[in-house]
């Protein structure tokens, strides 16, 4: 059994058809899925569909790409976070790819989830999009290490993984790019991170995997991130599947697996 470690249901063209995206894990064997929040305004949603499907759990949090959305504080989102299905804050981080002047306003944005996570004690859940050195500065500086997380959708080289593994003791997410034909040095990545340390995951709507690269992804698919896994380190599939959800309900220890 799989588990998408990061997606996002409440964007189209996921939202709405719950059902088709349920019962398309349900054929892949995709048994557990995260839903992570972006924004405060659509958390709602995001826990509602946590809160209707036992195999599906939620994070709270506000992307550090979304600008006109409200502010989160670190003692809401510690009062949000303590909801059962909540098992991780995020996403947060840095993006300098989406906001090329690097604004402060990212930077304390991150530290307030940061804040909230030690908190609430889960895990945090990074976004770091051409940020790299900032990133690591900040959870360092902040004693994440002390609550865990996980790098979602690594775009790193190994030095920096090495760095992430080091420094932070923390988990590395490899998404469909790992699977895309000019991703040279992700694919290295993907064959040093211990067996410990790595989860999967989807991003979907985004970042669809090969065969389906180009499509609006879905959880189901998360599947073929664990092929790509498995033939970059001469390994099974099945390995793979169950290192990364061992791996998954040890770093979000609030989830309770549900029976396959
Ligand atoms: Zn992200
Ligand atoms: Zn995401």
């Amino acid at each position: 059994m799989f588990v998408d470690s990061h997606c996002h249901p409440d964007l189209p063209p996921l939202a709405g058809r719950e059902e088709d995206m349920l019962a398309a894990m349900n054929d892949a064997r995709v048994g557990h899925a995260l839903a992570v929040s972006v924004n405060l305004e659509r958390f709602p949603a995001i826990l509602a569909l946590a809160e209707r499907h036992p195999h599906i759990f939620a994070s709270v949090g506000v992307h550090p790409e979304e600008t006109d959305v409200r502010e989160a504080e670190a003692a809401e989102l510690v009062r949000l976070a303590a909801h059962p299905r909540i098992v991780a804050i995020g996403e947060t981080g840095l993006d300098y790819y989406w906001h090329k002047d690097a604004p402060e306003w990212q930077r304390n944005r991150f530290r307030t989830h940061i804040h909230a996570a030690r908190d609430a004690r889960l895990p945090l859940i990074i976004h770091c999009r051409n940020a790299f050195a900032d990133t690591l500065a900040i959870l360092r500086e902040e004693g994440a290490r002390e609550i865990g997380g996980v790098y979602h959708c690594f775009t790193g080289d190994v030095a920096y993984a090495e760095k992430v593994l080091d420094a932070l003791d923390f988990y590395i997410s490899f998404s469909g790019i790992v699977s895309f034909k000019n991703a040279a040095a992700l694919k290295e990545v993907a064959r040093m991170v211990p067996e410990n340390r790595l989860l999967i995951e989807t991003d979907a709507p985004y970042l669809a995997p090969v065969p389906h690269r180009g499509k609006p992804n879905q959880p189901a698919w998360v599947i073929h991130v664990a092929e790509e896994l498995a033939r970059l380190r001469q390994t099974s599939v099945e390995a793979i599947a169950r290192a990364s959800r061992e791996n998954f309900f040890r770093l979000f220890a609030r989830a309770t697996p549900v029976a396959a």
